[in-house]
């Protein structure tokens, strides 16, 4: 296998690329200088190289660029013939070692050809490559390869960001408070957590792993209810090793992608193996959601447009773990229950929670234009929204510690004798109704309102609201 591998396999992806142009060339205006970077960091590049007025807005530059759509195999006669004829290039590689720069210096080496290779003597060797820092990198570079250097255009854009950026920080007189990512709008899981937040204040705090993908928040502010995670779809299968020694069942968060990914395996039968006193709750959101929506085995259809029926409950089932359930997460009292009954039922084996709320980007992503499409038509569109009686709500912020949903926001109180800001709906709202659940739930306080805002009411509904309004003004409401 091996050595058909190297003599056969990566041959023929090498070939396969190269015949369907997977990487990318952008040869500029055929300057002495480039740069090659992947293709997860090509729009990074191309942002950094608008910031430095070397690109404009739709990604067109100037800048020669080889975009690695394939990094491995890497096609040697690509590289050659974009660096022949080239002075110096930029590799912007994010991770580390610095792979792909040292195969490029060694294309290079053994072409004979003379091009400098930077890389990671310009970028930093670990961290994120965000726009910023990918930037800096690019300045240094362009100033070094561009004739006039600092005070080429890319020299003078970096030296007034520079600038912009002392000014900016003068005026920020206290560190700013943090804002750590957290679920969209919406979200199913955002509940889930809550529900785990309360769990906690009632029986006191136990270990949760959790997985890669969007759970992970739950582990930040405002929830704070994950302990560790070691890596994709490996949560149930690394709470093993910390259950035993706490006196708590061992407690895992996975999404439906790292079930799949390798939670069945790792996890789920490992669990049922060694029958660990497991509570593992996956929140099936129907995608590899943090990615972008990939589709998954459990999605309903396949990726040529084929249903699919797959089911995480018939893998389970499959494997023999009796205990599942499912929750509606958006029914916080009711998720905390189902979560409730799973951690005490500790004589039982793997226990199951299964909570199978769509994830609310994918949805508004569908809805939206379905709902855009109704208004324009002249048909009846009812938008459900969520709000907060300024009047009612005394400022203390309660309901935002079970929450943290960006559109659950804060604003200035009419009101001169409240000393602190109240809470504020903001537009964003997709009426999930975690708002409403988590007032009643935690019994917070009556301040949260659900509202119909009723678009193309047509002439029925017309009516009856006009006669209801002359009601309410003649009872003085
Ligand atoms: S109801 Fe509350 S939690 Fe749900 S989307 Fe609206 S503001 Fe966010
Ligand atoms: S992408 Fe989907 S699952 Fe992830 S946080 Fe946003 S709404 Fe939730």
């Amino acid at each position: 296998h091996e050595k058909a591998k190297f003599e056969d396999r990566l041959p023929a992806a090498r070939r396969f690329a190269q015949e369907n142009s997977i990487n990318e060339f952008f040869p500029g205006d055929g300057s002495r200088y480039g740069i090659i970077t992947q293709g997860g960091t090509y729009s990074v590049v191309l942002r950094a190289l608008r910031r430095l007025g070397m690109a404009d807005a739709f990604g067109n530059t100037e800048v020669p660029i080889l975009c690695l759509n394939l990094v491995y195999p890497l096609i040697p006669e690509e590289i050659e013939t974009f660096i022949t004829h080239k002075d110096q290039i930029l590799v912007v590689e994010e991770g580390n070692p610095n792979f792909i720069e040292s195969q490029i210096a060694e294309i290079a080496q053994r072409g004979k050809i003379e091009c400098v290779i930077h890389g990671k003597d310009l970028l930093p060797m670990a961290g994120e490559y965000v726009s910023n820092v990918v930037r800096e990198g690019v300045a240094s570079f362009l100033t070094e390869v561009l004739p006039d250097g600092q005070q080429s255009v890319a020299g003078l854009a970096e030296a007034a960001i520079e600038n912009e950026k002392v000014v900016a920080q003068s005026y920020i007189v206290e560190p700013m408070p943090p804002r750590p990512p957290s679920f969209c709008t919406g979200c199913p899981e955002r509940p889930i957590m809550a529900a785990l937040k309360l769990l906690m204040k009632e029986r006191g705090k136990f270990h949760i792993s959790m997985d890669i993908g969007c759970n992970l928040f739950g582990s930040l502010p405002p929830f704070n209810v994950g302990n560790t995670v070691m890596g994709y779809g490996l949560s149930l299968a690394s709470s093993g090793a910390v259950g035993p020694n706490l006196d708590q069942p061992n407690v895992a968060i996975m999404g439906d992608g790292g079930f799949w990914h390798n939670g069945l395996t790792t996890g789920v039968i490992n669990a049922r193996w060694n029958e660990y006193d497991s509570v593992l709750i996956i929140l099936d959101n129907g995608y590899a959601a943090a990615t972008g929506q990939h589709l998954l085995p459990s999605s309903g259809i396949t990726p040529k447009g084929l249903s699919s029926l797959v089911t995480i409950e018939n893998a389970l089932r499959g494997v023999g773990v009796k205990w599942i359930k499912y929750v509606d997460s958006y029914s916080l009292q009711d998720a905390k229950n189902v979560i409730a009954d799973a951690l005490d039922a500790r004589d039982q084996g793997l226990r199951v929670v299964i909570s199978n709320n769509e994830c609310m980007l994918a949805r508004q992503r569908r809805e939206r234009p379905a709902k855009a499409e109704a208004l324009n038509t002249g048909k009846t569109v009812i938008q459900e929204i969520f709000g907060v009686d300024e009047e009612v709500c005394t400022g203390d912020h309660s309901c935002m510690r079970l929450n943290g949903c960006p559109s659950l926001t804060l604003k200035e109180s009419s009101d001169p004798f409240k000393e602190t800001p109240v809470a504020h709906v903001n537009d964003g709202c997709v009426a999930c109704g975690h708002c409403g659940e988590v007032a009643h739930a935690a019994q917070l306080c009556p301040s949260f309102y659900k509202a119909e805002a009723i678009r193309n009411p047509g002439v029925l509904r017309t009516i009856f609201s006009k006669i209801n309004r002359s009601l309410l003004t003649a009872v003085g409401a």
